[in-house]
């Protein structure tokens, strides 16, 4: 099916300039999420994953559908000052200024295989905080799913750099 025909673009979202890509039309079409959920997961048949980590907040709701999928777990990686028990920490860079995301303490253990998922990667900048958030905990980053990689910006590039595969399907 073509992803990008259940995606909506709506223009100066956020802010003036930028074009979101609004993936909530994608999840009210059935065929659509259960289509993107399947191919975010093929490929990691076979391949030992012990928890899914989806980044706050559209990563919660295609990674907690992958984490159903697999049997595993999931992580909730979030925004500053949102988890109620002890965490750990990562800020990263934005455009302007920096913002932080966290992960409870106890929520990877060492030697565990994460798969990190979120709606989509532009600058690539959240996604490494989460893998770092990851790492800190002693997790090893197996791979980073995503529906859609803006190219240009270069994120999905700067992920593989950090040495995780990276699947994205669409741009
Ligand atoms: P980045 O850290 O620059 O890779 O930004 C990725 C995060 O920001 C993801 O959680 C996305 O959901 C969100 N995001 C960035 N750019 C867009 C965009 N053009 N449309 C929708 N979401 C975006």
């Amino acid at each position: 099916m073509d992803i990008k025909s259940v995606i909506r673009t709506i223009p100066d979202y956020p802010k003036k300039g930028i074009l979101f890509r609004d993936i909530t039309t994608l999840w009210q079409d059935a065929g659509g999420f259960r289509h993107v959920v399947d191919q975010l997961v093929w490929p990691y048949a076979g391949v030992r994953i012990d928890k899914v980590a989806g980044i706050e907040a559209r990563g919660f709701v295609l990674g907690g559908a992958i984490a159903h999928q697999l049997s595993v777990g999931f992580v909730p990686v979030r925004k500053k000052g949102k988890l109620p028990g002890a965490v750990i920490s990562e800020e990263y860079e934005l455009e302007y200024g920096t913002d932080t995301v966290e992960i409870h303490q106890d929520a990877i253990k060492e030697g565990e295989n994460i798969l990190l998922v979120d709606d989509l990667i532009a600058t690539g900048g959240t996604a490494e905080a989460a893998i770092n958030l990851i790492r800190q905990a002693g997790g090893a980053v197996i791979g980073a799913a995503f529906v859609i990689d803006l190219p240009d910006i270069g994120g999905a590039k700067r992920i593989a750099a950090m040495g995780v595969s990276v699947r994205t399907l669409c741009e």
